[in-house]
């Protein structure tokens, strides 16, 4: 467990878990300990035992990839708080989530509002969850690059999620990734520029890195 945010706001932790070392991130209200939990990788046991000081609220989802959910079934029974992700992401989790999810939606949490960004491209239904400064990202952006896309149109939609949502937010902006570790929105947008100022394959997709393709 890494603690990667701590203010007198909020405190947010990184768990590498399950067979891939997917990032699980905890957020938690300094002020009231709620807490939520975005996606569930696996390890179960280990994500319980960082929750036990505080007051789950909710299960946020950021994509129904099978190394993001293989926990949830899991996880759900042994804290009995509400399931959150995107319709369009919906059908191919282990279980009926309870709340459905959209762009510019809202999540309290004791003091601390999370704000809903639908980000599609990785997946139909990809969210990114944003407090303060801080953006949970999902395998929508890492340090580098796009997440992975499965077809030219796929990464298409994914720069457009990137550019029109993502680099709307302030350039101090901290990005926590599915996998790995941090970036920010700075370095995410220096990197697009030359990215962009370049031409490329119109049947570029997959595991694209902006300096490299
Ligand atoms: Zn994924
Ligand atoms: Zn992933």
């Amino acid at each position: 467990m890494t603690t990667v945010v701590k203010n007198d706001r909020i405190q947010i932790n990184r768990l590498a878990l399950g067979p891939f070392g997917t990032n699980s991130y905890i957020l938690i209200c300094q002020k009231t300990k709620e807490s939520v939990v975005v996606d569930a990788p696996g390890e179960t046991g280990m994500v319980v035992e960082e929750l036990r000081k505080t007051q789950p609220q909710y299960i946020l989802m950021t994509h129904d990839h099978f190394d993001h959910i293989g926990g949830l079934v899991e996880l759900k029974t042994a804290l009995q708080v509400p399931v959150a992700s995107h319709l369009a992401d919906a059908y191919d989790l282990p279980l009926e989530p309870d709340i459905l999810c959209n762009d510019g939606d809202e999540i309290s949490m004791g003091d601390v509002k999370l704000r809903v960004l639908h980000t599609p491209g990785h997946t139909p239904g990809s969210l990114c969850f944003l407090t303060d400064k801080y953006l949970i990202a999902g395998d929508t952006l890492f340090p580098g690059g796009p997440g992975k896309t499965q077809s030219p149109d796929d990464f298409r939609q994914l720069v457009e999620s990137i550019t029109e949502k993502l680099f709307e937010l302030p350039e101090g902006t901290q990005v926590y990734p599915g996998h790995g570790e941090a970036t920010t929105i700075k370095e995410a947008k220096q990197q697009y520029e030359i990215f962009s100022a370049r031409p490329y394959d119109p049947k570029l997709h997959g595991d694209v890195e902006w300096l490299r393709s």
